[in-house]
């Protein structure tokens, strides 16, 4: 696996893989949902690549920026075992050089949730994806449906911008007992882990409502907020998972989505209704 530090050596590989190129960019801190993006794009491409990039413009101010895990030899280690043919980890001055000032500011879907609690973060998102994509130049890249908000900016962003990279969505990975894998768990003692476990089930109890029948948006997010009573939710969401618009009726297709602060952690999760990650493009 090669482990490519510059931007030029970044380009010397994209030249050197004949075939389709596979895309995941990461923070690091690797876990089984990465690595889920990792091996489906080392099954359908003919290589794959990964970037580790702790991208400071994605962060706010008090954010988790410097207590972001860092863990780069043991990522690579589980890169090279899932068979990636490259890594991309470049420092902060060779994504942002002397003098950087272009942000790539996505649309309205970024108003909402995400981008209103916090704000700048998309447009960081949007910015270093738009750069890792300059540089990297991938046929696909695959992201997670944990980061609902995220997958919709960037398929908006490359589908807008003409980038000619496919946006592919990849289902959320969990623990056994339900709790969506994140880098940001290392922040929860046993008994938060164990309060955490309240969103997983406030989306499966209000999924399964709509399941059997329950449109009224107010009622499932009701029924996410009464699991979660204990937990200090910032905001809980039924929408058009295409524009992220807030629904009045969930009558077809909706992305529920939370996000809460255990403990130090802030953690985000998310159902979809009536379809699956795969159909968004
Ligand atoms: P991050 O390192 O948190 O920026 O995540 C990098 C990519 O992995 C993003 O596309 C995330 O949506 C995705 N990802 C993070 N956690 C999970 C998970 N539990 N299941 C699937 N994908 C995930």
């Amino acid at each position: 696996m090669d482990v490519l530090r510059r931007v030029a050596d970044a380009r010397a590989f994209r030249a050197s893989v004949p075939g389709s190129l596979g895309f995941v960019p990461t923070l690091g801190a690797l876990h089984a949902g990465h690595g889920s993006l990792v091996e489906r794009a080392v099954r359908e491409r003919a290589a794959a690549i990964a970037s580790l990039f702790v991208n400071p413009t994605q962060f706010g101010p008090g954010e988790d920026l410097a207590a972001y895990p860092r863990r780069e030899a043991e990522d690579l280690a589980f890169l090279e075992r899932l068979g990636c043919s490259a890594v991309f980890v470049p420092s902060v001055e060779e994504m942002y050089p002397p003098g950087d000032d272009t942000r790539v500011q996505p649309g309205a879907i970024a108003a909402r949730l995400e981008g209103a609690a916090r704000p700048g973060h998309l447009t960081g998102v949007a910015t270093v994806v738009t750069k890792l994509f300059a540089v990297v130049r991938p046929d696909v890249a695959y992201f997670g449906q944990k980061d609902f908000q995220q997958l919709r900016v960037v398929q908006a962003l490359a589908g807008d911008l003409r980038l000619g990279v496919r946006v592919v969505g990849c289902p959320t990975v969990r623990d056994e007992d339900g709790l969506a894998l994140s880098s940001r768990n290392a922040y929860l003692s046993a008994d938060e882990r164990r309060a955490a476990l309240a969103l997983p089930r406030g989306l499966f109890a209000a999924r399964a409502d709509w399941e059997r029948g329950e449109r009224d948006p107010k009622r499932l997010a009701d029924r996410v907020r009464q699991h979660a009573a204990a937990l200090a939710l910032e905001y809980v969401s039924v929408a058009d998972p295409l524009t992220l618009a807030e629904l009045t009726r969930a009558a077809e297709r909706a992305v529920i989505s939370l996000a809460a602060r255990v403990g130090r952690a802030r953690l985000i999760d998310n159902v979809l209704l009536g379809m699956d990650v795969s159909e968004l493009v």
